[in-house]
């Protein structure tokens, strides 16, 4: 015994033979905690990633609009809820092309319906 301190990795706590001594920045690491340390794990955030999804679908699923779509949802944005006879007066459009878009506009999570006095009622999702 020579009296010196072992050499311990700062990170692990491993004693170090002189050989597997590594020095980072004035600190000793072993091979393993210096690689580590010299190339970090990539930062994995599934949250992240699935919110930029998640935001982007958003962005899309207005951005895939049709002008007809969009003019229905203006309207129903504007009203905050309207009926099929109320859009086929004030939009001129037929019942059967309403039904068409109500049907994708349900499907993409944009409006949705709800039944109010017999009546259904188109409003925002
Ligand atoms: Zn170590």
């Amino acid at each position: 015994m020579e009296g010196d301190m072992p050499l311990k990795c700062l990170k692990c706590g491993k004693t170090l033979e002189k050989h597997q001594c590594y020095e980072h920045q004035g600190n000793l690491f072993c091979e393993d905690c210096r690689m580590d340390i010299l190339s970090p794990p990539k930062a994995c955030d599934p949250w992240a990633v699935h919110s930029a999804q998640t935001f982007l679908r958003g962005k899309d699923k207005l951005s895939t609009l049709t002008p007809l779509q969009r003019e229905i949802v203006n309207y129903v944005k504007g009203k905050g809820e309207a009926t099929i006879e109320e859009m086929m007066g004030d939009l001129k459009l037929p019942e059967e092309a309403l039904r068409r878009e109500f049907a994708v506009l349900r499907h993409m999570e944009i409006l949705k319906a709800t039944k109010k006095r017999d009546k259904i009622f188109y409003l925002l999702f």
